[in-house]
């Protein structure tokens, strides 16, 4: 192989090696894996959001409960009062009964009201646990994907280390001074320093060569490499 042909053949492996650090960067995992957390974020606010509800109606739940056990404890009181004998004026019993019929009507609608937040509270409670639910199935599919991911990023880089090993041994053919205006031009040029000659037209920028230059080009040793004028790109010949 000429040295042209070895340089060439650098060139090769390395947009190759570009191609396989794209392919790494742009493996479909990592979107999944974007997506899987978005998703995740959406729940968590969901969760918060319900979390926050199911504390202010545990809140109501236990003011009220609180409150049923005061009136409750009023109740066996003054109920203890009416069957002890101790009160025995009509005024004070008619009073005393009806206070403990304003206790059962009291303790009627704190009961009410309890029953109205347990059925709020059950909805909730539904929620939370499809939320969980939720929450196991997205952490599965992230440990899915997660190992994927590592198995499509061990074989690009599989490759990766072959073609660089391929890579080197071409370039260690070649001259410090090629190699360096290789590297040159290759981070001016985007990437492509060396093109082949096709016919008259450079496989770099695809533009067709004067015949004057075409004509020069022939003219020149082979391992020497010719410049594309058009794109500053080393012409394989
Ligand atoms: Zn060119």
């Amino acid at each position: 192989m000429s040295a042209l042909d070895q340089l060439l053949s650098v060139q090769e492996h390395d947009t190759t090696l570009n191609q396989l650090d794209h392919r790494r960067t742009h493996l479909p995992e990592r979107a999944a894996l974007v997506e899987i957390a978005e998703q995740e974020a959406d729940i968590d606010a969901r969760r918060g959001e319900l979390d926050e509800r199911r504390t202010e109606l545990a809140r109501s739940q236990k003011r009220l409960e609180d409150e049923i056990a005061l009136v409750e404890a009023k109740r066996v009181e003054e109920d203890a009062r009416l069957y002890s004998g101790s009160i025995t004026a009509p005024r004070e019993l008619q009073a005393l009964q009806d206070e403990l019929a304003t206790i059962a009507r009291r303790t009627s609608e704190l009961e009410d009201e309890l029953l109205e937040i347990l059925t709020d509270l059950e909805p909730i409670e539904e929620a939370i646990a499809a939320l969980d639910d939720e929450t196991r199935a997205l952490a599965e599919r992230r440990a899915q994907v997660e190992s994927s991911l590592a198995a499509a990023e061990a074989e690009v880089d599989a490759q990766a280390t072959s073609v660089r090993a391929e890579r080197d041994d071409a370039a260690a053919t070649l001259s410090a001074e090629v190699l360096a205006d290789y590297e040159t031009r290759r981070r001016q040029l985007g990437g492509i320093a060396v093109a082949r000659l096709n016919g008259s037209s450079c496989g770099g920028c695809h533009l067709t060569l004067s015949a004057v230059e075409i004509d020069r080009i022939r003219k020149l040793p082979a391992d020497e490499p010719a410049t594309c004028e058009e794109c500053g790109r080393m012409l394989v010949h």
